[in-house]
């Protein structure tokens, strides 16, 4: 080995050894007729020391190295004169004998250091150097560390890690799939994998009980902080269970997560309803970190003369504690909040519940104080505190307040990050009604099995149909999602076809499947929780991209390796593809 120790490990206990390290320079400076020097790997810094006085002619070469230089040196472990107690080698330095330069560096484009100057993009172009940074670094340790977690408790669970391929063919999970040309099969393509659902679904018809992976997903979709084009899951699925076993176990895995990684004790995780999570957050991912609920007020404003309210189908409020203080430039701020196109809505209606107990609102003209009074009894509300109201449409205003109530949240500060609160929520509708095609989706996928009780209605109301279907929620950010599957090749057709798929389509694209199906195909069901997100929470970041080692930008380019780029003619013509010139 080059070196005897890292530069974490060396303390008082091993004054007077001879040692030899090797490290990158981090940083140098000069005092007097001395050179000390902080060297650097993965494990920590030790500081080097160089005294003209002992060998002049090895401080001046200590002196002539730059930051990032790669050195191997040699010397004794010495207490050093002035400590530092925050570094775990602080008490200690090496007094070098010999000094080899093991190579040498170009200035970093930015500073390899906690606090860089350098943007995201020149991070990313140099992404190795950004690596040597603790805060990434130690994202990845985290990562590492969760991953050794995941795999030690799916294990006494029973689960086994089967791998699965990488060149498939489509797997609807509502996103557009990266295609790969086969050279062998001119014209054809094979997809890459959205996620792993149908092997895994094969795995349990196979007999493997329960089965587990963390594997990467790909899926071509706009990128957005917490998303990015390939990304990793924790992949299972489940023989002989009902949605309460799975709830449980995986439950479990995020508490042992929680506990052997951030010393947090979690308690049960509530369970919400999507219906409930809808109609008092106005989103299927809650963020109840802090309360402020929806409360649904039509009967107390309509028939008033308001007409806004008259005629919307949803009249509904939150109410933001100690915010009556609020300024009117305040207020405009969220009226314009609102108001971006990303959110859309008309405007937004308020009433300060005044500290000295007098209210005043926004339509003071349609409205008495006392019906005022009305409405911030039912909200709870309190003096000192603000009643923000939005109406119109159900759905839209639900998205339109859910996203007020975090602005809110966020401006009063209470996305506390070192706060955990997870919940599950399930009952999730079967299908969606979507627009644009005219036609059902599956709202989770077309594997995912309905209630049994709601079965009955797959015929007469298919959107009232729920899903055995289930979401892990932590802080409002969707970290998993799963159901219990069909597994009868009847369902699977009928689920098809009210997918809009022809028999043959489904055949095409699914027969494996449902053949399957035919060969005693057992009860099952599953869950995949996305392992970046799990960790950024984890690190406390909002962007995915710091827990992975080489992230894509946000137009999905890896900026470093300059991918994805074009492919010469005869890698084409071997693949059988000609482009098209752009016009
Ligand atoms: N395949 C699903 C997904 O990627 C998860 C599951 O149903 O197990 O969201």
């Amino acid at each position: 080995m080059l070196r005897t120790h890292t530069c974490g490990e060396l303390s008082l206990a091993d004054l007077g050894k001879e040692v030899k390290l090797c490290g990158w320079v981090q940083k140098s400076r000069d005092l007097g007729g001395m050179t000390f020097i902080d060297m650097r790997d993965r494990f920590g810094i030790t500081q080097l020391t160089f005294n003209s006085d002992d060998d002049p002619a090895l401080r001046a070469n200590a002196r002539e190295l730059g930051r990032e230089y790669v050195i191997q040196v040699s010397g004794t472990v010495i207490e050093r004169a002035s400590k530092n107690l925050k570094m775990a080698t602080g008490e200690i330095e090496i007094k070098v004998s010999q000094l080899d330069v093991l190579n040498s560096a170009k200035l970093p484009p930015f500073l390899i250091e906690d606090e860089t100057d350098g943007g995201e993009d020149i991070r990313l172009k140099y992404r190795y150097l950004d690596l040597r940074r603790n805060p990434v670094r130690n994202n990845l340790i985290l990562r590492h560390t969760m991953a050794q977690e995941i795999r030690k408790y799916l294990d006494t669970e029973n689960f086994i890690e089967v791998e699965t391929p990488v060149l498939i063919k489509s797997t609807p999970e509502g996103a557009r799939d990266f295609v790969v040309p086969s050279r062998m099969n001119p014209g054809e393509f094979y997809a890459l994998p959205q996620s792993p659902q149908t092997f895994k679904q094969l795995l349990m018809i196979s007999g493997f009980d329960r089965y587990f992976q963390i594997v990467k997903c790909f899926r071509d979709e706009d990128l957005r902080a917490d998303r990015q084009p390939e990304f990793t899951q924790i992949d299972c699925e489940l023989t002989f269970v009902e949605q309460e076993d799975i709830l449980n176990i995986f439950e479990g895995l995020v508490r042992h997560l929680f506990k052997n990684i951030k010393g947090v004790i979690l308690n049960d995780f509530p369970r919400m309803n999507y219906a409930d999570a809808m109609r008092l957050y106005g989103s299927d991912k809650p963020d109840i970190r802090f309360d402020m609920k929806f409360v649904e007020i039509n009967e107390l404003v309509q028939k008033k003369g308001f007409s806004v309210f008259d005629k919307a189908e949803l009249v509904v409020a939150i109410n933001a504690q100690d915010c009556a203080v609020y300024t009117r430039k305040q207020l405009d701020e969220l009226t314009d909040f609102v108001k971006k196109p990303q959110i859309g809505a008309t405007g937004l209606v308020y009433i300060r519940y005044n500290v000295d107990g007098t209210l005043k609102s926004s339509v003071d003209k349609f409205y008495t104080e006392d019906q005022l009074k009305a409405i911030a009894d039912k909200m709870d509300s309190k003096p000192g505190d603000l009643i923000l109201i939005m109406a119109g449409s159900v759905d839209k205003t639900r998205k339109q307040l859910s996203e007020l109530r975090l602005e809110i949240a966020d401006r009063k500060g209470l996305k506390n990050k070192e706060t955990f609160a997870p919940l599950w929520v399930t009952d999730f509708p079967l299908l969606e009604w979507d627009e644009e095609s005219n036609r059902y989706h599956a709202m989770h996928h077309p594997f995912t099995a309905p209630k049994p009780e709601d079965m009955a209605k797959l015929d007469t109301e298919p959107l009232s149909v729920r899903a055995n279907a289930y979401d892990m929620v932590i802080n409002g950010s969707e970290v998993g999602g799963g159901s219990i599957r069909i597994f009868n090749q009847d369902v699977q057709a009928k689920m098809f076809d009210l997918l809009g798929f022809t028999p043959e389509e489904a055949k095409k694209q699914f027969g494996f499947l449902m053949d399957a199906f035919t060969y005693g195909a057992p009860p099952h069901g599953g869950i995949a929780l996305g392992f970046d997100r799990l960790v950024s929470i984890f690190a406390g970041l909002d962007s995915i991209r710091d827990v992975i080692a080489f992230p894509k930008n946000n137009a999905g380019r890896d900026v470093m390796i300059d991918s994805p780029s074009s492919i010469d003619e005869k890698q084409l013509t071997e693949l059988s593809i000609q482009i098209k010139k752009k016009d």
